[in-house]
């Protein structure tokens, strides 16, 4: 963000971006539930370059004992990008960003999760980048949304993320790497859509006032769609899983 880009265009006389998209365009998302046996939960998510795992554990009992909560559980969140993840390789093991987005990434997440039915427990996600190409704490905000639905732990919905910001003075979404690194502004957004709730809001650059509430509102309309294609990804686990029940019995 706020490289300075002599002579990169990002955005062409047609008003397409670098990878041809229009500014208000997603790129291509693919998810699935379900994909790791011994998780209690888990999702794979392809959104453009990105690959993203996440596998969800329990509500187990929390050890230490003076850790937990006897009012709620705790949501504890990991994420991890692969040292193979991005261009040179990433040093292993956490560090500034992680520890960021993992906390932020745990705190959208306790807001849709009913904890006070799982007092001293606590509900591990792992969200581990596999390839990263900006967005990867949205993408991962979706999955571990899905992952947590497939393991069975109540919600009051999941939450849909994407990042919307400004490229060449103009307002886009879901920014791919290059946008990031020399765009102007980067704002994630993680909307609940059964509340209409903001869970998740950050901003990196400048934006005016008119500026950000388009933004948002192109975020929140991208997030309508996330949403369908992650109930799709749930109906798709279980269509399966019901699919094998009935072979089995035959
Ligand atoms: P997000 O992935 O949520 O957009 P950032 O804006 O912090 O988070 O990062 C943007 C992108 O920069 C990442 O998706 C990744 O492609 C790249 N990146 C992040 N950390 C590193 C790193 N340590 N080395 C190389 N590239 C990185």
């Amino acid at each position: 963000m706020g490289i300075k880009k002599e002579g990169i265009k990002l955005i062409n006389e047609d008003g397409l971006r670098i990878d041809g998209r229009k500014p208000d365009e997603l790129r291509p998302i693919k998810i699935e539930a379900g994909v790791l046996k011994r998780a209690d939960g888990s999702a794979y998510i392809e959104w453009g370059k990105n690959k993203i795992l996440v596998g969800v554990y329990g509500p187990r009992e929390l050890h230490p004992r003076h850790l937990q909560d006897p009012t709620k559980a705790k949501v504890q969140c990991r994420y991890d990008m692969a040292s193979f993840s991005v261009i040179d390789r990433k040093r292993p093991g956490p560090d500034r960003r992680s520890i960021e987005i993992s906390k932020i990434i745990g705190e959208a997440l306790e807001n849709v999760i009913f904890t006070h039915q799982f007092p001293r427990t606590s509900i591990d996600i792992y969200i581990e980048v596999l390839e990263a190409n900006a967005g990867t704490r949205c993408a991962g905000l979706t999955a571990a949304s899905v992952a947590l639905a497939d393991a069975g732990i109540p919600m009051k919905d999941l939450i849909a993320a994407v990042s919307v910001g400004k490229v060449d003075g103009e307002i886009v979404l879901d920014l791919v790497k290059e946008e990031d690194n020399y765009g102007e502004a980067d704002v994630p957004i993680g909307y609940v859509p059964r509340t209409g709730e903001v869970v998740l809001l950050q901003m990196d650059g400048d934006l005016s006032y008119e500026e950000f509430e388009k933004a948002l509102n192109m975020g929140i309309e991208a997030c309508k769609k996330i949403y369908e294609m992650q109930k799709d990804a749930l109906k798709r686990k279980y269509v399966k899983v019901a699919t094998e029940i009935v072979e089995e019995v035959e």
